[in-house]
């Protein structure tokens, strides 16, 4: 099998050849088909996340083909066509009780994975997936099981940015039909939060970024109305849309808990909520006036869209088939796994929604 590695922070990765583990009872082998480049792989590669080592496999978003079962697992089958799901859920912790699976108490799948052994050393993967890669042995929480019918490609963006997105608005925030909605960031999650306003019937759906072409793609996915940060103020335009209100949800999709964060809280109404659905860089201070949220607004973190992945994945396949949630046109462009870089360059460019690697 090869796979792409990071070896240095801000360095490109490097395509290797591995020797799979051998695949342990509890343990299942997928052969991947498709990988999203997701930015949560491009902050390690910038060291944004040193608490993720390296060097490491990347990529965490993949589906592929069940290809080995070991003999404890019984509810997959060699064949079965499955997403990834990177977030660990053991079902018997306070959190998974609670309906809060993507809040389990268990470590990342990589504390005590197999490695994969390379020519120099062996490897560890990210968040223990490392999807840029042609196999992977994971345990059998990791996976869902879809219908042979969905492409690949789309199937892998459901793992991460489309249930992160869809999930920070229906989930998390649990918007109501008619209420407003801003987007702050209009990346491969962005687009997403957008869609998951769309599917909650919000209304109007303001879509902010820096970037033409992703207010263009935002109003593809569905945004009413669309403000370009780098030459107007958000917030002011946000007030004058809602006779000086403000809106009832902010969703922070960028991840970096700087101005348009603070915008985002400054730009909602009373009781307002502000779902910070970015990641931000490990150690980013937030500096903010301490009566901001003195009208009743509240900041809500956001990990994983709220995802129980068993239930949300096959409600999302679902609205992709009703042509209720755009999923083809998330994908924007291809690359084999020999152009991850060439993929991250297109990411950190803001060219794409959301590009995918082919790995068969
Ligand atoms: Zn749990
Ligand atoms: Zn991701």
């Amino acid at each position: 099998m090869k796979a792409a590695v990071l070896y240095e922070t801000n360095t490109p990765l490097k395509i290797e050849e591995f020797e799979l583990p051998e695949t342990k009872p509890d343990m299942i082998r997928v052969r991947l088909a498709a990988a999203g480049v997701c930015h949560s792989d491009w902050h390690v590669v910038k060291g944004d996340w040193p608490q993720h080592r390296i060097p490491t496999i990347l990529g965490h978003e993949g589906a592929g083909i069940v290809e080995e079962v070991g003999c404890q697992v019984s509810r997959i089958n060699e064949g079965d066509h499955v997403i990834l799901a990177w977030k660990r859920h053991c079902g018997h912790c306070e959190m998974c009780q609670k309906g809060f699976p993507n809040l389990c108490d268990l470590p990342p799948y990589d504390a005590g994975l197999p490695r994969f052994k390379g020519r120099q050393e062996t490897m560890r993967r990210f968040v223990g997936m490392g999807t840029f890669s042609t196999s992977v042995l994971v345990p059998v929480d990791a996976l869902v099981p879809i219908d042979r019918d969905i492409p690949f490609a789309q199937a892998a963006l459901i793992g991460c940015g489309v249930m992160t997105g869809v999930g920070a608005v229906v989930n998390t925030a649990q918007v109501e039909p008619g209420s407003s909605v801003a987007i702050f960031g209009c990346g491969g999650v962005g687009l997403n939060c957008i869609q998951g306003a769309v599917l909650a019937s919000a209304e109007p759906i303001i879509a902010v970024d820096i970037h033409d072409n992703k207010l263009e793609m935002a109003k593809q996915f569905g945004a009413t109305h669309t403000i370009n940060a780098s030459c107007e103020n958000p917030v002011e335009l946000i007030l004058e849309m809602s006779e000086g209100l403000g809106v009832h949800y902010a969703f922070e999709a960028i991840g970096l808990a700087s101005e348009p964060f603070l915008q985002s809280i400054e730009c909602t109404r009373k009781r307002g909520v502000t779902i910070f659905v970015g990641h931000a860089p490990v150690n980013t201070p937030i500096t903010m006036d301490a009566r901001m949220l003195m009208h009743e607004k509240s900041i809500m973190g956001c990990y994983y869209g709220s995802a129980r992945t068993h239930v949300d994945f096959h409600r999302l396949i679902g609205l992709y088939r009703a042509g209720k949630l755009k999923l083809d046109e998330l994908v924007s462009r291809t690359y084999p796994l020999e152009g991850v870089n060439d993929a991250f360059e297109a990411l950190a460019n803001g060219l794409v929604a959301r590009s995918v690697l082919s790995l068969d």
